[in-house]
This record gives C-alpha cells, structure tokens and sequence, in this order.
C-alpha cells in the first residue's frame, strides 16, 4: 500500500466540547505522521468550495452543514491537520466512525462524541476526513499552502507574491 495523506478536520464542536486532545490522541493510534497543522476560521468560500460535492449530493442539508463548520453553531474555529503514512484514509476513516454518529461504531471518534442537532438536523460529527485521494489532494491544497507542510507532498511551482501581508507592529 502506497503513502496516502489526509485532511483531518476538528470541526467547531470538537473544539467546544474540548476534544482535540481526546481525537488527536485517538488518530496517534494509527502511527501516522502529522505533516500540516492549523486553526482556521471558516469564511463562506472556503466551506463553499469544501463541500461542493455535498452541494449535489445531499442539497437538502447544504447550507446547515455551510453554517455548522463555519462555527454559527459553536466557534469560529476549526483544527485543521494533514495526516501521512501508509493506508492512511481507510485507516483514519475507521477511527472517525460513520457520517451519521447514531450508525457509527460506539468506539469511533464519531460514535463517542457526535450527536444529531434536534434542532437543525445536521450531524454533529466533530471530525472530517477526506475520503479518497484525489479529495485528500484537492482539500489538502485548498486548506494548506505548500510551505505550511513539513513535507513537498504534491508538485510545486515558484511564483514572485507581490501582495500586502501583515506583519508584527
Ligand atoms: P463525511 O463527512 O463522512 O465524508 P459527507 O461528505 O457525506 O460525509 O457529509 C459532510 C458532512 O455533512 C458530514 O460530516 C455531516 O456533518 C453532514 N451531513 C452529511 N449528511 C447529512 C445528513 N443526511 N443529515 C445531516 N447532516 C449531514
């Protein structure tokens, strides 16, 4: 089996709830190597280009799941974590549990920690983990650039940046 990576969400009920030691500890248990590791604040654009999949797949619950991982439900805040190792998204996937927390496994991630909001219907699932490579590869550069990775793990290219950043006073 190839070396795989894999974006690990710790979506904003994760972090309310205080879970990011209990999940992070959980994911340790595969042996994988942690390459990328960020807080995020969701914007509309990037939940948007996320899941665009999910905006044909399943259009009924788009726009609760657009506002769950943008934090309306609990914090701004999202842990964002790139996982690499052999087999690494069937393994992390089997950790997480199934999307639906009352199907997944009682032991799993999802199963010990999700609920389903009464309220909005949504899946509060606490973690997302890409489930293919060809996600793996677009989520990982959609949420990371190459140099906040500790490994060149897909092809780059040089570009002279012009734009205005901001810096300590
Ligand atoms: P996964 O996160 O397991 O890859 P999907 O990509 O299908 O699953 O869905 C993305 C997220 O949308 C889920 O993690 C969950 O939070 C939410 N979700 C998916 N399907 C439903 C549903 N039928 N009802 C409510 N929330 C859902």
């Amino acid at each position: 089996m190839a070396v795989q990576q894999c974006l690990v969400l710790i979506k904003p009920d994760g972090l309310v709830k205080s879970l990011t030691g209990n999940i992070i500890s959980a994911l340790s248990e595969t042996k994988l190597k942690i390459v990328g590791a960020k807080i995020v604040s969701v914007k509309r654009e990037l939940a948007e280009v996320h899941y665009s999949d999910l905006k044909k797949q399943k259009p009924q619950v788009f726009e609760s799941v657009l506002k769950y991982i943008q934090g309306d439900f609990h914090t701004n805040r999202v842990l964002a974590l790139v996982y690499q190792g052999e087999n690494a998204i069937k393994k992390i996937r089997e950790i997480a549990g199934s999307t639906n927390p009352e199907d997944a496994d009682p032991t799993s991630i999802r199963g010990k920690y999700g609920r389903i909001n009464s309220k909005t219907g949504v899946f509060e699932n606490v973690i997302h983990a890409s489930d293919s490579e060809d996600n793996a590869k677009r989520e990982i550069q959609l949420w990371f650039s190459p140099e906040e990775l500790t490994e060149t793990i897909y092809p780059i290219k040089k570009q002279e940046k012009t734009q205005e950043v901001r810096i300590w006073a």
